[in-house]
């Protein structure tokens, strides 16, 4: 694991062009995030908050620019290496990307496919070690009675704790999540950002958190970095975050409600922020 404070993922002049539609998803986006770090990504719908993510991990190629994780300059890399740098990237996803058919447990086991061989891995070979391990993930997360559980049997918060189980699994020195929470109840929603910021704490894993909830964001991330039609218009710390950047984050939002009620999304948030940091602290 990188040490903590040290930088673990340095973007350098992204920009992505979907050539199928000519699209402008992100233009010329530089970020610095240090290791140990909880980051949220906030924006309007279509600001270019999912494509960043997708080129971290590099389900997307950039059109320009650099990524460079623990190190290495991944931007081009492909194949064996590729496969290597993404078992130390843990992705989760709005709509879970679970088996559905498949019991949680394997699923869980799922995450541990990048580090085996393609053999092992299409026969579903594990370990005990590996499984004594996905045992005690589904434990911390509650979900040790659920193990044997087809997927499809869950509630939604509880496949996204799986989403999560299966991204521990690899061990990751790096967690992407993409709007983990748009599918979530309120309560559900609670308990998974959480999980999400206990295993920032106490395991030190990085945390890079796209949400369309600037209310969550404020409440649980150190950092935001807010984004309109793919430039970065704040990139600084929850507190220091006010109503005019909000509202240069979201403008020429005509759907979102986010930006509607940002003035009311910043008020409420700041009281829970304020409300959060007592109970954590008492
Ligand atoms: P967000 O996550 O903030 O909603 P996205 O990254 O999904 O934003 O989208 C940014 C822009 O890129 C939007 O204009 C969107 O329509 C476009 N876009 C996203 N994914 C694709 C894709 N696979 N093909 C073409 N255009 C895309």
């Amino acid at each position: 694991m990188s040490a903590s404070g040290s930088e673990i993922l340095n973007i350098k002049g992204l920009s992505k062009v979907y050539s199928k539609n000519d699209a402008r998803a992100l233009n010329d986006v530089s970020l610095t995030v240090n290791s140990g770090e909880f980051v949220s990504v906030i924006g309007p719908s279509g600001a270019g908050k999912s494509t960043l993510l997708r080129c971290i991990n590099r389900m997307v190629d950039a059109t320009q620019g650099e990524v460079t994780f623990d190190g290495q300059n991944i931007t081009t890399i492909k194949g064996k290496a590729l496969r290597k740098v993404r078992t130390n990237i843990g992705m989760i996803f709005q709509n879970y990307n679970l088996v559905e058919r498949l019991s949680v447990l394997e699923n869980v086991l799922h995450g541990r496919l990048g580090h085996k061989s393609t053999f092992a891995g299409a026969l579903g070979l594990y370990t005990e070690a590996e499984k004594r391990d996905a045992f005690e993930i589904l434990d911390t997360l509650g979900l040790a009675k659920h193990a044997y559980k087809r997927c499809d049997e869950l509630s939604g918060g509880q496949k996204q704790r799986v989403g999560i189980a299966r991204a521990l699994m690899q061990n990751p020195k790096l967690i992407l999540c993409d709007e983990p929470i748009a599918s979530l109840d309120p309560n559900s929603s609670k308990v998974i950002m959480d999980h999400l910021l206990q295993i920032n704490e106490t395991m030190g894993i990085t945390c890079i958190v796209n949400l369309h909830q600037v209310d969550f964001a404020l409440q649980y991330a150190g950092r935001i970095v807010g984004i309109n039609d793919g430039t970065v218009i704040y990139d600084g710390s929850s507190q220091a975050i006010d109503e005019q950047h909000l509202t240069d984050i979201y403008r020429f939002d005509q759907e979102d409600p986010p930006r509607q009620s940002a003035q009311v999304a910043f008020t409420g948030a700041k009281e829970n922020a304020a409300a959060f940091e007592l109970v954590a602290h008492a």
